[in-house]
C-alpha cells in the first residue's frame, strides 16, 4: 500500500474531506526522500512547498539544530505552510529524526487546494491556531521565568532586601517624584561600625547574621512608601519620601537606636554581641540630583564617623 493513502487517514488537513477532491493531484506531486539527520528545512531559508510526510519522523528546532525539539512531526502532519501562508522566511529547523518520506505540494497547489475545498483552509487553520495556543502558553511560562529572575536581579541574596541596582533606580524615581510633588526628600546612608572587628573577633558568618538583623530592622522600621535597601557590603541606604529634615532626623534616630538594641542571634542559636551603625543624612533641594544628595548624605556619614560613631548627622553642606 501506498504509504501516502495512510497518512492521509490520520491527517488532520484533509480529514472529513472528499479523497478524491485532492488524492490524484496529490499523487502526481514530487516525493522526497531525506536520510536520518538531514536538514530539510532551516531558518531563513525561503520557502516555495509544503512537505507532507508520509514515512518517518522529523523533528522541529528553534535557534539551533541541537537545542531541544520544539515538536515531532509524524505521517499525515505537514511542515513550511507557515512561512507560506505568512510569505515568510521559515524560522525553524526541521531534521529528520530517520530516514523520512515527504510529499512536496507546491504553494500555487495549496492555494488552489484551499480555493477549491475551503474545508482545507479550515483545517489548516485549527492545526495553525493549536500552535499559536502552545506558542503563548509557552511564551507565558518564559515571561514568568524572566519576571523571577529580574525580580531575583533587584534583591540583594544575603538580607532579602533591595539591592544596590533596585536603589539607584529608586532614587532617581523619588527625585523626580520631588520634583513634581515639590516636596523634599530624605536620603540616610548607614554603615555599621567597627564592622571589620566584629567579623575578625566572631567570624563571618556572625557578620553574616548581623547584617541580616540589620536589614530586617530596617525594613520593620520604615512605612510602606519609604524605600530601603543594602547599598553594599556593610552599607545599607533609605529613602523617604514627603519628608522635612526634623522628621527625618527623628526617624533616622529612631532607626539607629533600634539597630544598636537589636539582639543578634547565631546560626546556632547563640546569642551575638549587638552592633551600631553611624548614619549620614541628606535632603533634597529643589536642585538636587542623585549624585549630590549621595556626595551630601556621604560627608555626613563620615563626619558621624569623625564624632565618634553610634550617631547620625545631617549638617547641610
Ligand atoms: P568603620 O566603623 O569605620 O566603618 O569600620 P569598619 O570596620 O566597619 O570598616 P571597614 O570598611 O574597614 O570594614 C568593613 C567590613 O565589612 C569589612 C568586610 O569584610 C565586611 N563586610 C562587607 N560585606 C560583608 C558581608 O556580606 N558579610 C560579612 N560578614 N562582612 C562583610
Ligand atoms: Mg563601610
Ligand atoms: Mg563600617
Amino acid at each position: 500500500m501506498d504509504p501516502l493513502d495512510a497518512a492521509v487517514d490520520q491527517s488532520r488537513i484533509f480529514q472529513d474531506l472528499d479523497r478524491e477532491m485532492f488524492i490524484h493531484d496529490l499523487r502526481a506531486c514530487p516525493r522526497r526522500t531525506i536520510a536520518h539527520n538531514e536538514i530539510l528545512i532551516q531558518p531563513g531559508q525561503e520557502n516555495q512547498s509544503v512537505y507532507f510526510l508520509i514515512r518517518g519522523s522529523l523533528s522541529i528546532h528553534l535557534e539551533k539544530q541541537n537545542s531541544p525539539p520544539i515538536r515531532i512531526v509524524y505521517p499525515g502532519e505537514t511542515v513550511g505552510e507557515l512561512s507560506i501562508i505568512a510569505s515568510t522566511y521559515s524560522s525553524a529547523y526541521v531534521i529528520s529524526m530517520e530516514q523520512a518520506e515527504l510529499v512536496v505540494i507546491d504553494q500555487d497547489l495549496l492555494w488552489d487546494f484551499m480555493e477549491r475545498e475551503p474545508r482545507i483552509a479550515r483545517n489548516l487553520l485549527l492545526v495553525l491556531s493549536g500552535w499559536v495556543i502552545t506558542g503563548n502558553v509557552k511564551t507565558g511560562q518564559q515571561l514568568r521565568t524572566l519576571e523571577t529572575l529580574e525580580g531575583l536581579a533587584r534583591m540583594d541574596g544575603l538580607t532579602g532586601i533591595y539591592n544596590r541596582r533596585s536603589f539607584d533606580e529608586m532614587l532617581q524615581r523619588f527625585l523626580d517624584r520631588s520634583v513634581r510633588t515639590k516636596k523634599n526628600i530624605a536620603l540616610a546612608i548607614l554603615d555599621v561600625d567597627f564592622f571589620k572587628r566584629y567579623n575578625d573577633g566572631h567570624g563571618h558568618q556572625a557578620g553574616d547574621q548581623a547584617l541580616i538583623s540589620l536589614a530586617k530592622v530596617l525594613s520593620d522600621s520604615l512605612r510602606p512608601a519609604d524605600f530601603a535597601a543594602r547599598y553594599g557590603g556593610e552599607e545599607f541606604a533609605f529613602l523617604l519620601a514627603d519628608t522635612t529634615l526634623e522628621a527625618a532626623a527623628m526617624i533616622a534616630e529612631r532607626v539607629r537606636i533600634a539597630i544598636m538594641e537589636t539582639k543578634i542571634i547565631s546560626q546556632n542559636a547563640e546569642p551575638l554581641p549587638g552592633i551600631t551603625v553611624s548614619i549620614g543624612l541628606a535632603i533634597s533641594q529643589p536642585d538636587s540630583t542623585a549624585e549630590s544628595l549621595i556626595g551630601l548624605a556621604d560627608r555626613n556619614l563620615y563626619q558621624a564617623k569623625q564624632e565618634g560613631r553610634n550617631r547620625c548627622c545631617i549638617l547641610q553642606k
